[in-house]
């Protein structure tokens, strides 16, 4: 089957990565002798966005056969779900389909394994790119040395929001802290234990398999939006890319709580940042989210009404940065701490060039998204509620 069936479908975990470059980067890697790995990264931490754990209960099959396509595209002989630990209904929902696919052939006997960071085979003080020995990995018999289907377990995670950046999760797989590695090498170069491994989150696979099964023709033409906060019918709904927020509040969400005037928005998770309601016919799409300075992220549109303040919001959100932040970088660590003091009052705002050199440093000298995706909230509330900040 052809990896370019997929061309137009983007990673719905955030960055939007095109799907179809990920698989065939992993495909023309060489396999090594711990073959290659497949990742469902199942670690959804955003904050207004629940579109995952709503798959998982609804649909784990799909989700399962889009990582078993990936499987048999790419050439991988093991993958694993690697699971936010709170979690604990779509656990029962994923064993259940776990079995059913190994009775159908899908997966290997033995497949629905469970590893935590005690007791996870694969933890070893060996760093990144130092592949482990054969012997030192999980004791699992690749389906290319068996001849048996595809293999696949999963891996709670450790309650932090850093795991769903992809590297601080393979840290975490390995039974390390979770800190995000410099890149490159990337994953799909060397990732779990050092193999190539393919890494896609929830609905990234979901949409996948619906496409290589044929039920969709246009990939990329729709997303699963997760709607939420102050509207009458909050929910997971799947929508064309482009819908307007005010039609997505309107029509699927059943509008605003006691018709109340929204105060302020959000068009993608919280670090897509806050946008005002004047913004709200703007396109829910990469291109109609650029034009207003952001992006559509998670597709997490959460909504609020007045009389919450934009300011509120901001604040929330980088509060949360910096609880989060796993500190390894001087910018992130300090610079999300700072703007979180400076917009919820707690001191006062610097002068507006030293706000500038925060915003610069965190953006150019972070590792991961947290730290150079953060500065993106501050520069919206500049942009559109500049009475509220410096
Ligand atoms: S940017 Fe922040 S979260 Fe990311 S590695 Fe640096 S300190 Fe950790």
């Amino acid at each position: 089957m052809d990896i370019q069936r997929l061309e137009g479908l983007r990673g719905c975990g955030g960055a939007g990565f095109p799907v179809h470059i990920k698989w065939q980067a992993v495909a023309n890697e060489a396999t090594p002798e711990g073959g290659k790995v497949i990742v469902c990264n199942a670690d959804e931490g955003e904050p207004g966005t629940l579109k995952d754990g709503w798959l998982l209960n609804e649909q784990p099959r799909r989700v399962l056969l889009g990582m078993q396509r990936a499987a048999a595209m790419v050439g991988a002989v093991r993958a694993y779900v690697y699971l936010r630990p709170e979690y604990t209904e779509q656990l029962r929902f994923l064993q259940v389909a776990i079995n059913d696919l190994i009775e159908d052939g899908f997966l290997s006997p033995g497949s629905g394994a469970m590893w935590n960071g005690a007791g996870f085979p694969g933890r070893s003080v060996q760093r990144p790119g130092h592949p482990l020995p054969p012997q030192e990995m999980p004791n699992i018999a690749p389906a290319a040395a068996t001849g048996l289907p595809l293999r696949l377990d999963i891996v709670l995670g450790g309650g932090a929001y850093i795991c769903g950046e992809e590297t601080a999760l393979l840290e975490s797989m390995e039974g390390r802290r979770p800190q995000p590695r410099h890149k490159p090498p990337y994953p799909t170069q060397s990732g779990l234990w050092g193999l190539p491994t393919l890494m896609n989150n929830v609905e990234t696979f979901w949409w996948a398999e619906r496409i290589l099964s044929g039920e969709i023709e246009t990939p990329g033409s729709h997303r699963l939006y997760s709607l939420s906060g102050d509207v009458e019918r909050p929910g997971v709904y799947e929508a064309p890319v482009g819908i307007t927020a005010r039609d997505l509040i309107d029509h699927f969400g059943g509008g605003v709580v006691n018709r109340e005037q929204i105060s302020c928005w959000i068009p993608g998770g919280a670090a897509s940042g806050v946008l005002p309601a004047s913004c709200l016919d703007t396109p829910l799409s990469p291109e109609g989210l650029k034009e207003v300075g952001t992006s559509l992220g998670t597709a997490g549109v959460v909504v609020y009404a007045k009389p919450t303040q934009p300011v509120e919001v901001a604040a929330e959100i980088m509060k949360f940065f910096a609880d989060e932040s796993c500190s390894q970088c001087t910018p992130c660590r300090l610079g999300n701490r700072a703007f979180s003091d400076w917009i919820s009052g707690v001191h006062e705002w610097p002068e507006p060039e030293v706000t500038e050199r925060w915003l610069e440093a965190m953006e150019l000298g972070s590792i991961c998204g947290l730290g150079f995706t953060a500065p993106l909230v501050v520069r919206q509330m500049q942009r559109w509620f500049s009475e509220a900040v410096v």
